[in-house]
């Protein structure tokens, strides 16, 4: 099985599993931007700029956007908290019994 991200930068933080698809997800990165992102759907969590975060601060800001993540605080414009709540209903009816 191929190492996660999660891993490789040794982060014990666990990440929850996507609120979307039930997929796994791992930390992932673009350009300065650290996020969340699940390896099945490809849904992304809400991102932090590290170039924002002292230096040496590259854990921190993953260890941050995991929490964002678990907290499920989606501020992206391009998912809404009604679109976000519509998926985590299913989510729930889809898992029920498991
Ligand atoms: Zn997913």
């Amino acid at each position: 099985m191929k190492k996660s991200n999660k891993e490789t930068y040794g982060i014990t933080e666990a990440i929850n599993k996507c609120p979307f698809c039930g997929g796994e997800a791992d930390i992932s990165y673009n350009g300065s931007f650290r996020y969340v992102i699940c390896t099945e759907c490809n849904a992304v969590g809400p991102k932090k700029d590290t170039s924002t975060y002292p230096p040496m601060s590259n854990i921190k800001c993953y260890q941050d956007v995991i929490k964002l993540w678990n907290n499920r605080t989606f501020a992206s414009k391009e998912i809404s908290e009604s679109t976000v709540k519509a998926y985590q209903e299913m989510y729930n009816i889809i898992n029920k019994g498991k």
